[in-house]
């Protein structure tokens, strides 16, 4: 079997897919033309970040069984063109962490210290010991967004410096929160106590720009911030004129929105601001992890058929899969619609098998569920393989329920969703072999289709609404494709899922908000 690496690995990987028999190809820098004739009769394929793997590749490669990410991020890559074609694609979440935790650390220190400032000023012959008095860490609070694997490193670290860690996790428990001995505060609370603010989510719908004009009002005066988990979650704009007016007196950036960033980028011109070429992840050790991890998952795939960390595909037989695919699909969605709609954080799970699938091997599709259930929230850190690792490290139980007993469907997978605040029932079922139906939001009857952009309306229903939905999307040059409307047994309230062909803005979810009888409206990806 031939396997070609089409990015940078660390020697040690190479050797490992060798010494298993595989005959490797090693070439980097390949143009797509290139790629496409290289790939056509490969098993497998290696890649990092460099290489963009999209449709037009997928469909030039002949045998290609498996694509391999020595890394996490996977948006060089078309998922969904790869799980049509059957190939399954993997990443090594967790190679990188302590090696990202250490370079927020370093950035932390060196711009506390000014350590790049005066280095470059020593080397043009100056001595400027007054300028670049710095500031203590001891005792001051540092406030981390988002408490997963590298925040928690982060906390860790820095304790070790003895800061005060305050963190904003929504996601996260209390408790998971105080065995790291870090308060778990609001965000408005982080903003107004810390003195440096580091940030470590995925970049989400939720998470883009979260670090914007309005968080920079409302944080302590001299703030200093850092970035070393994706561009795009800072408004660097906003930054710029944070730094501008004094109210940072520091930042340091290891991505950016654009990477990498014009040359006239005006972060670039400002003194307290310090950067790195998006470097987190880059050390030998760290490279050595990922390549090791990732050779030795596709030699166990390729020779002996397991599957480890896909992001598309649970780890059974390719006979199992082709009965439960539809059931997965279902599922996923169904995990991700209950991520998107919730209120605080998750408690309990429950997912209810009724009718034929009751009879199916369920574990997968429970696991299908939960990959769900997190994507919103982690996007590619979240698997087949780790999904029921999150949700036991994340204290959520998950209770399966089973009955052969059927009512209206001949099959129906029922997910009950709960958090300290509310608690949210979706119901889905299969027509046919493989139509994916949702049929119950709560009380709400309907008969949906989830994919794509969505809008989820909750509204009074009363003549006249639809008509005005309609002209708000309209107005906003939003084409509607499709409109499900789920009504209560009695009279009074609806849901209305809407697909639409582009994503709803805030702008337009704000006009929606203003018709009288809408009562919430909340847009949704699939
Ligand atoms: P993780 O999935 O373990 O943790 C992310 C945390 O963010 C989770 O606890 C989640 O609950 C939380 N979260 C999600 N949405 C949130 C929101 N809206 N508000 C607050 N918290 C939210 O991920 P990780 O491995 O710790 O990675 C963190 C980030 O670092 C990711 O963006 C990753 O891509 C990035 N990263 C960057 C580099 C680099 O080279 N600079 C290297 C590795 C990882």
């Amino acid at each position: 079997m031939k396997v070609l690496v089409s990015d940078n690995l660390s020697p040690k990987g190479i050797e490992i897919l060798k010494q298993a028999g595989l005959k490797v190809v090693f070439k980097t820098g390949l143009k797509p033309e290139e790629l496409k004739k290289e790939i056509k009769d490969c098993d497998g394929l290696v890649i990092r970040s460099a290489t963009k793997v999209t449709a037009d590749i997928i469909g030039a490669a002949r045998k290609l069984k498996v694509i391999g990410r020595a890394g996490i991020g996977l948006d060089n890559v078309d998922i969904p063109t790869a799980s049509k074609k059957g190939i399954i694609v993997m990443n090594t979440p967790g190679g990188n962490v302590v090696t990202t935790a250490e370079h927020t650390i370093t950035m932390l220190l060196a711009l506390s210290r000014n350590i790049p400032q005066a280095t470059t000023s020593m080397k043009a012959g100056k001595w400027e010991k007054k300028k670049f008095t710095g500031r203590e860490v001891f005792n001051k609070t540092l406030g981390i967004i988002g408490i997963g694997r590298i925040g928690s490193i982060v906390a860790d670290r820095a304790r070790g410096l003895k800061m005060h860690v305050i963190a904003y996790d929504p996601y996260i428990r209390p408790e998971t929160a105080e065995k790291l001995g870090v308060g778990l505060v609001s965000l408005d609370d982080l903003y107004t106590r810390s003195d440096y603010i580091s940030i470590h989510v995925p970049l989400t719908k939720d998470t883009r720009e979260l670090i914007n004009r309005e968080s920079f009002a409302k944080m302590k005066n001299g703030v200093m911030l850092i970035n070393c988990s994706r561009g795009g979650i800072v408004d660097e704009g906003a930054l710029y004129e944070a730094m501008q007016s004094g109210k940072v007196a520091g930042a340091a950036l290891d991505v950016f929105a654009q990477e990498p960033p014009p040359q006239s980028h005006p972060l670039l011109t400002m003194d307290k601001f310090i950067c790195t070429p998006h470097l987190g992840a880059a050390t030998e050790e760290a490279q050595e992890n990922v390549a090791v991890a990732i050779a030795n998952q596709l030699v166990d795939f390729l020779k002996n058929g397991n599957i480890s960390n896909a992001v598309n595909f649970p780890s059974v037989s390719s006979d199992v899969l082709a009965s439960i695919q539809p059931y997965l699909t279902l599922v996923e969605k169904m995990g991700s619609f209950q991520m998107q709609m919730a209120k605080g954080g998750i408690q309990e799970v429950t997912i209810e098998y009724v009718g034929d699938v009751a009879n199916m091997d369920t574990r997968p599709i429970t696991i299908a569920m939960l990959k769900g259930l997190f994507a919103p929230i982690l996007k590619h850190d979240v698997n087949f393989v780790n999904a029921p690792i999150i949700a036991k490290e994340r204290g959520v139980k998950v209770t399966e329920l089973k009955s052969t007993t059927t009512e209206d469907f001949t099959n129906l997978i029922t997910l009950r969703v709960k958090t300290p605040q509310e608690e949210n029932a979706l119901s889905g079922t299969i027509f046919g072999k493989k139509e994916l139906r949702l049929v119950r939001i709560n009380t709400f009857r309907l008969e949906a289709v989830l994919e794509g952009h969505m809008l989820f309306i909750y509204n009074i229903d009363e003549p006249g609404v639809i008509g005005a939905i309609g002209t708000t999307m309209g107005k906003a040059g939003l084409n509607i494709a499709r409109m499900h409307v789920g009504q209560e047994t009695g009279p009074g309230r609806n849901v209305i899922l809407l697909n639409t062909n582009a994503p709803v803005s805030a702008k337009v979810l704000k006009e929606m908000l203003k018709i009288p009888q809408v009562v919430s409206a909340q847009p949704l990806e699939f």
